[in-house]
């Protein structure tokens, strides 16, 4: 289509410099092409007219044709508006304008017949219509009878540039008029064929002029299918080219670190679901290729520990191996821990973070080319470049949202051959979602809780319950448990935030005359941090005020309470994650979030769900649903365009996984994408790779 993608918008007619400048701006659209692919965001049927006798109160948007009666201006300042009186034999109905009087004022004719487009709402006990679009009849008939009107999304800006939903629709129907050729084709006939797909050239007219229902919906199938199965097909190939081009460390012998590890210093049984992963982490390490592997399963799974007896497997073939962490509280705790693991296997491990002492820094760099260090954990300290080992076999990365793509990359290059990378993520995502950005990974889940946990119990207070809280965590404390309570820090009020936080500090100490209470957050010194970590780690402390600083990972067994002040600014993921500090020991834990009374449906949603249920995915595929896959937390740096233009990953897993199987199909029997009729493959690709497009790839 290198002719619409070359041909300028702003000599589109009814376009200009301008509407130009203010397209490019609020919707990236800059060529014929950008606008052809500006599909709108749903459909509403026009062809039929209602009578304003029929209207109720609970209906959608409807349609009425009539004249206007009457109009006046009424009311003062906030409260002005101009109403007016719409007949059309059947009865009278109030149209409202809060906004723009004048120029509804000024463009109203008396005795025309007007189409009025809006959704009735009821005032004082009758019904009326805010806002309505109108229409002169009789230049819209035509319109009436093609029924399905198409709605753009639009910007305030642009609205105040007149360039809202039909002024775009117009546009478009400009472009098709100035264009008359034929759009070329974007996927291979045999695919067209094969599964009986509209071509390009009929779906993108279709999908801004949908001539009935059906049509339409074969052309949206055809376009969603197209984005996703190009998504998939572009991270299988670099996938394939992984296979082909690199050859993995092979990782054969069981050695001595592992079996004594194993046999020695476990003090209980690993469920089957880590024996399992395990498994398949060892037959990728020993295949000869190299392993790029997603090992998924909910806080407190235990996957630290997988991670750890895989590491030894790197050691155990004469391998370095590190482990990243996205804060250096997390960073420092897998050290003590893991130092502590397998101190009497006479490991060497260190801890390099962006605090790391000069000389100590050194001692490491020095120990890591010399090989004799050799075990690494740290934060992206470890991707700086003055970071040489001298022979990595194996990079585990935990937590992984919090990395973007980038970093891992550079993990990459630090061997010649590169190692095997395992992501460890506590998120649970969605099987879509994790197919999309995750594509080019395998994927392991742990889904199996260690026996003998008490499920977390959760339960949603409002403000006024909070003496009741207050008991309630004295009575904790009087058992022994240590008490975890943490509130939100936004950046946008981050000021405020903390002002929230130093007097839920001061609150608790006053509550708590006898309880130690500590306060941990993100302004605070590393080493102030980890102090009062420490403090409260011990045991010593029974309380910790903290923002999200200890949303990931943070293990303190003994805490068995987690209070979760304003969990309406919280996400459902970041929910649980928090829940997940709670849990670890043997005892009952508790969570308790806290909020106001005024909540939006959505919120009084998340909270049900939170106190329903401790499965984390199901809680992932709540949250994608009620936010999207572009809100998710992590997807931001996985890179993938999650400005998907027409899929969407929640309710097109069906396609996607249609769009899988292609893909998959093309390359097994054509893995270079080398034969004549997947050249049209290959010249799609790197335009969408032109387009600047980050598929989410280590590449
Ligand atoms: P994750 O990293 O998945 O959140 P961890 O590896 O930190 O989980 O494990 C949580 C806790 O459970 C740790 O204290 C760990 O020692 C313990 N644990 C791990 N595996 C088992 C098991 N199979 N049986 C009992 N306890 C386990
Ligand atoms: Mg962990």
């Amino acid at each position: 289509m290198s002719e619409l993608s070359t041909l300028n918008i702003m000599y589109l007619p009814g376009v200009g410099p301008k509407r130009a400048e203010i397209l490019k701006q609020e919707l990236r659209v800059v060529s014929y092409e950008d606008l052809i692919y500006y599909f709108p965001y749903r459909y509403v049927d026009r062809s039929r007219i209602y009578t304003i006798s029929e209207m109720q109160p609970d209906m959608q948007h409807i349609q009425l044709k009539g004249h206007i009666a009457s109009l006046r201006t009424v009311g003062e300042g906030r409260g002005k508006r101009m109403s007016a009186v719409f007949t059309d034999g059947t009865g009278q109905v109030e149209l409202v304008w809060f906004k723009g009087l004048k120029f509804v004022k000024g463009s109203i004719q008396a005795n025309a017949t007007y189409l009025v487009f809006g959704k009735p709402s009821v005032f004082n006990g009758a019904i009326n219509m805010v806002h309505p679009e109108l229409e002169l009849y009789d230049e819209n008939k035509s319109r009436i009878q093609s029924g399905l009107q198409p709605q753009y999304n639009t910007s305030e800006k642009m609205k105040s540039h007149f360039l809202n939903s039909k002024a775009i629709q117009k546009l478009v129907f400009n472009l098709f008029q100035s264009y008359q050729g034929k759009i070329p084709e974007s996927l291979p006939a045999w695919i067209i064929e094969k599964y009986r797909l509209t071509i390009l050239n009929d779906a993108l007219r279709t999908i801004h002029f949908p001539k009935d229902t059906q049509l339409l919906e074969k052309a949206r199938f055809r376009l969603k299918l197209e984005e996703l199965f190009y998504i998939q097909l572009n991270i299988l190939r670099l996938k394939n080219q992984r296979t082909f081009h690199i050859k993995g460390h092979i990782f054969n012998t069981v050695g001595s670190y592992l079996n004594l590890f194993y046999k020695e210093h476990i003090p209980f049984e690993l469920t089957n679901a880590q024996k399992r992963v395990i498994r398949e982490m060892r037959q990728d390490m020993g295949s000869g290729r190299q392993m790029n592997r997603l090992l998924q399963g909910d806080v407190g799974s235990g996957k630290t520990l997988v991670a750890l007896m895989v590491m030894l497997i790197a050691l155990d073939n004469s391998y370095q191996t590190c482990l990243m962490a996205p804060t250096e509280i997390l960073a420092g705790q897998h050290f003590e821990t893991i130092a502590e693991q397998v101190a009497s296997l006479g490991i060497q491990v260190a801890l390099l973070t962006g605090s790391t002492k000069k000389a100590e820094r050194e001692r490491i760099h020095a120990a890591l080319r010399n090989g004799e260090m050799q075990i690494l954990i740290g934060t992206h300290a470890l991707i700086e470049d003055t970071v040489v080992f001298k022979n990595l076999g194996l990079v585990v990365i935990d937590e992984q949202h919090r990395f973007g793509v980038q970093q891992r990359a550079r993990l990459w290059k630090k061997n010649l051959n590169p190692p095997h990378v395992l992501v460890m993520t506590a998120t649970p995502i969605p099987r879509t979602l994790a197919m999309t950005v995750y594509g080019d990974l395998e994927v392991s889940v742990i889904d199996e809780l260690p026996p003998g946990r008490k499920p977390i119990q959760t339960m949603h207070y409002f403000h006024n319950r909070r003496n009741q809280l207050n008991r309630f965590l004295q009575e904790e404390m009087d058992k022994g448990r240590q008490i975890y309570v943490v509130y939100p820090l936004i950046d946008e009020s981050e000021k405020l935030d903390f002002k929230n936080l130093t007097e839920g500090y001061e609150y608790m100490q006053k509550s708590f005359p006898h309880a130690q209470v500590v306060m941990v957050h993100g302004r605070m010194k590393s080493a102030e941090k980890e102090a009062a970590m420490h403090i409260f780690a011990s045991g010593q402390a029974q309380i910790m005020v903290a923002t999200t600083v200890i949303e990931v990972g943070v293990n303190v067994p003994n805490a068995s309470v987690m209070v979760i002040e304003s969990a309406e600014r919280f996400g459902l993921s970041q929910l649980h994650q928090l829940r997940g500090r709670v849990g670890r020991g043997a005892e009952q834990s508790h969570c308790v979030l806290m909020t106001s009374f005024k909540l939006a449906e959505e919120t009084r949603k998340r909270m049900e769900i939170m106190t329903r249920t401790n499965d984390g995915f199901e809680i992932a595929e709540a949250d994608m649903k009620m936010r999207g896959p572009g809100d998710l937390e992590g997807t931001q740096q996985s890179g993938l365009p999650f400005d998907l233009k027409i899929a969407n990953l929640t309710r097109d897993s069906q396609i996607l996984q249609l769009g899988r199987d292609i893909a998959m199909n093309v390359l097994e029997q054509d893995p270079l994408l080398e034969q004549a009729p997947n050249q049209i493959l290959v010249r799609q690709l790197r335009k969408l790779a032109r387009a600047k497009i980050n598929w989410g790839m280590i590449s």
